[in-house]
């Protein structure tokens, strides 16, 4: 299974290393052709704006979009996540849209406003899920097809999925907890292999 971690800003090192622990090689995407033969894609947390400069300068959005189209998992975590959004409350980023929510950016405030908190995560048979946020932004619309897998609160969504698209407002990759990017590598590997 190959899979790319988005690499022109933010912590995909990170990503990259719990991807190991599972014994899959990540591979890093920061030109187009890295993303040819990918089954799917990781866009990491950093921050937003600088991730939708830089995706638009190195023509990274029409082939992610694309994959998208074909069918691949994406998954999107904390700015990630707002580069999935369909609309946001700023103006900037111009978010990719492959997912049908809205994402309110620094929902928290700013650095001050990090913090951490154990998640009941649906489908993870009730053993907590640290979640670690920074600067975090918080969903605030849901379309009829998304899956809430996780909230602050019953207005406050912090984990999504819809289809084989993924979005987290915190951070999986800066814990030792390897659910989150094993339920990724199952969404992608029920993709590539659709008879499943
Ligand atoms: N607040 C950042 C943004 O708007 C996201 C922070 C993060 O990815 N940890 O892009």
């Amino acid at each position: 299974m190959k899979i790319g971690v988005l690499a022109v800003q933010g912590d995909f090192a990170e990503h990259l290393a719990l991807l190991r622990k599972l014994g899959v090689d990540g591979q890093e995407v920061r030109l187009p052709e890295h993303l040819k033969g990918m089954d799917g894609l990781i866009i990491p947390g950093g921050e937003s704006t600088t991730l939708g400069r830089l995706m638009s300068i190195y023509h990274l959005r029409e082939p992610i979009e694309q994959m998208a189209r074909q069918g691949k998992s994406i998954w999107g975590t904390c700015a990630g996540m707002i580069m999935m959004a369909h609309e946001i409350t700023e103006e900037d980023p111009v978010p990719l849209q492959l997912m049908d929510i809205g994402v309110h950016r620094n929902a928290f405030g700013r650095q001050v406003d990090s913090f951490e908190q154990d998640l009941e995560i649906a489908g993870f048979d009730h053993v907590p899920f640290h979640g670690i946020f920074i600067r975090s932004p918080v969903i605030n619309r849901v379309g009829r097809d998304v899956k809430v897998l996780a909230a602050l609160s019953e207005d406050q969504p912090v984990a999504v999925r819809q289809g084989c698209m993924l979005a987290t407002a915190f951070h999986p990759e800066l814990t030792n907890d390897t659910r989150f990017h094993r339920l990724f590598l199952d969404l992608v590997s029920k993709e590539s292999r659709p008879s499943a």
